[in-house]
């Protein structure tokens, strides 16, 4: 980048920069609990989870010391749960090493969570040091300023576009302001579909805006068709309470409560999937009930299409559930202290799902 072309970036910066809560006070703290938030999740989603989350745990040592439960509760709907399990594991080995973040981005990709963007957004952010930081955002504006129609999407090109912004940063005044910048002008924009190329600090300097077709950069990946996955599950009621599952660490949405079920094999119904998982996940034997809904949640890489049923235990007595994963027999009133994925969250919203509560 030329230095004119940064001179005016950062101009228009000083003047349009977003208002951000993360940005009044840049702790290490802060723009840490931020960036990690921000992987994967819009500015606007991440704003009210942000607030809560330094409110309930203000700093490394208070983070480090609460019960994963709690700060899955906190994440509850912002998707992407194993940051948060990373996030807390941070913030434990942090506390471990003396409680201070180092502000060299090696070090910080040490940690759990810390890949080398959110190192350098970091280290630039928090403490002004000169690494760029290299987002979706970033990778656009530089590919569309160059007129560079290669393949943003792979390691090569994001490592070349480091490189050149490496030597661009060491030679800027406030490595903060230019790496902050770029993300607010590929936000604000440098929009993907419609640039804004008019109100483009940029624009002179601009070769995808020159050619007439800005659009064009960076070339876009072929999309993938999104498989869909059908899943069952049965929701177990027994004298006012229902039955949910801790899901495993290690898996997709690790740490989460969830309803016995899972994937129907091939050539069976809902209800049969239901009986099978149940009995295989519990060693319990159900009768299925009433459908109480079918719902549909689009996850990064797949869909799923949920059909939940309500299940009567089928033999007498006090109902003894072998699984082990951890599971809770829970009152309607304390199914708000579990944290569930937001598909389950669908399900509770649907009609005759609150009346399993009273038989
Ligand atoms: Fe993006 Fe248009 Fe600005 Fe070029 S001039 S950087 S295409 S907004």
């Amino acid at each position: 980048m030329e230095t004119a072309a940064v001179k005016s970036m950062l101009a228009w910066y000083r003047e349009h920069q977003r208002v951000l809560p993360w940005r009044s006070l840049p702790t290490p703290y802060r723009v840490l609990v931020s960036e990690v938030m921000l992987q994967q999740t819009q500015v606007a989603t991440v704003m009210p989870y942000f607030e809560r989350f330094v409110q309930t745990f203000p700093d490394f040592a208070a983070l480090a010391a609460a019960d994963i439960e709690a700060v899955l509760k906190l994440w509850e709907g912002l998707g992407y749960y194993s940051r948060a399990r990373r996030l807390h594991a941070c913030a434990q080995q942090v506390m471990e090493n003396g409680g201070e973040l180092s502000d060299d981005p090696t070090e910080l990709a040490r940690l759990p969570g810390i890949g080398p963007y959110t190192a350098a957004a970091i280290a630039s952010i928090a403490f002004g040091r000169p690494y760029p930081a290299v987002d979706g955002n970033v990778l656009r504006v530089q590919a569309r300023l160059l007129a560079d129609d290669g393949d943003v999407s792979s390691q090569s090109a994001r490592r070349r576009v480091y490189e050149r912004l490496l030597a661009v940063i060491r030679q800027t005044p406030d490595p903060s302001a230019f790496n902050q910048a770029q993300m607010d002008l590929g936000a604000m924009v440098c929009l993907p579909r419609q640039p804004l190329c008019d109100e483009c600090p940029l624009r002179a300097f601009c070769r995808a805006f020159a050619s007439g077709e800005p659009t064009v950069y960076p070339r876009r990946p072929e999309r993938r068709v999104t498989p869909r996955m059908h899943v069952a599950v049965g929701l177990i009621f027994h004298r006012g309470r229902l039955l949910i599952l801790r899901r495993s660490e290690d898996q997709m949405l690790g740490g989460l409560w969830e309803f016995p079920g899972g994937k129907l094999e091939s050539g069976e119904t809902p209800t049969q999937a239901v009986e099978r998982e149940v009995r295989e996940e519990t060693g319990l034997t159900v009768e299925i009930g009433a459908l109480v809904g079918v719902i549909r949640h689009a996850y990064s890489h797949f869909r799923i299409t949920m059909h939940a049923y309500r299940c009567r235990l089928a033999e007498v007595g006090e109902p003894v559930v072998a699984c082990e994963r951890p599971h809770a027999w829970v009152i309607a009133e304390d199914l708000p202290k579990y944290a569930f994925p937001k598909a389950n969250h669908k399900i509770f919203a649907c009609d005759g799902f609150a009346e399993g509560f009273q038989e």
